[in-house]
């Protein structure tokens, strides 16, 4: 089985479309590319349901979407038949992670990606050498970093860690140290692990997570293009399955209903 746990529901050209006509364009994709199962992942912060968590400008500017239409047009895109799972990539909230847990507990989740995108005040992606890059030590960054991905793990709130290493997004690359700290974090949660291929597609040139977080840690993983837009779904996952395989994965984690299950990878 293969499966692309990280999308976000746009139209063709990137804008948003939470409807269940824009799911149609996202499926054929997977039918090409042999994908057989994909979820959505909208960032949390595109609802007015969670506007008052977001002490961020770039975060409350894009806070005014509907989260019921985003889910009702995914459960009824389900209900035709379509190989579609409900889910959400919601950043790290620190001490407010179970206040916002219970806004988001009503909704029919299949999983829930836990991702941790601010360091501080600053975005860790918005710029190499920009942000949080200008104003600490890299290692101070990665340590903070780590620190942040691993308390959303141990917190029980997610299913899955996005993009587990996103910190090394413009090449500065973290030590040994930091990642035997997130698989021991990772480990005790029992939370899964998302292979992306959109590190492919950034400064890094690389799949996130490094192998080394893979070989440190036992836990099961995912499989995710990260994909804004339809074209992306199963981009480069020739490479993610080869990562997978090369550290000792031959199943994959598949969710009903927060509920995880391994599958044969392939
Ligand atoms: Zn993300
Ligand atoms: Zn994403």
């Amino acid at each position: 089985m293969i499966v692309d746990y990280h999308m976000h529901l746009r139209d063709e050209r990137g804008g948003i479309d939470h409807t269940p006509a824009a799911v149609e364009p996202f499926v054929e994709r997977a039918r090409e590319r042999g994908v057989d199962e994909i979820g959505f992942t909208e960032h949390v912060y595109y609802f007015e349901q969670t506007k008052d968590f977001w002490p961020w400008s770039y975060y409350r500017e894009r806070c005014h979407f509907d989260l019921d239409a985003y889910v009702d047009a995914l459960v009824e895109a389900k209900g035709r038949g379509l190989p579609v799972k409900v889910g959400l990539e919601v950043d790290w909230t620190g001490e407010r992670a179970g206040e916002l847990a219970a806004v988001l507990a009503p909704y029919p989740w299949d999983f829930v990606l836990g991702s941790v995108h601010m360091v501080g005040d600053h975005a860790i992606d918005h710029g190499a050498g920009r942000g949080i890059w200008a104003e600490a030590p890299d290692g101070e960054v990665w340590r903070r970093y780590v620190e942040m991905v691993s308390a959303a793990a141990r917190s029980g709130h997610f299913d899955v860690l996005s993009h587990p290493d996103l910190a090394k997004i413009y090449g500065v690359q973290g030590s040994d140290e930091r990642y035997e700290e997130l698989a021991a974090a990772v480990d005790a949660a029992d939370v899964a692990l998302e292979i992306s291929t959109a590190g492919l597609r950034k400064p890094v040139g690389e799949l996130y997570p490094d192998a080394r977080l893979l070989r440190m840690s036992s836990a099961p993983v995912t499989l995710a293009s990260d994909a804004h837009e339809p074209v992306f779904v199963g981009e480069d996952f020739d490479a993610a399955l080869a990562l997978a395989r090369e550290n000792g994965r031959d199943t994959v984690a598949v969710f009903d209903a927060r509920t995880r299950r391994q599958e044969p990878l392939g």
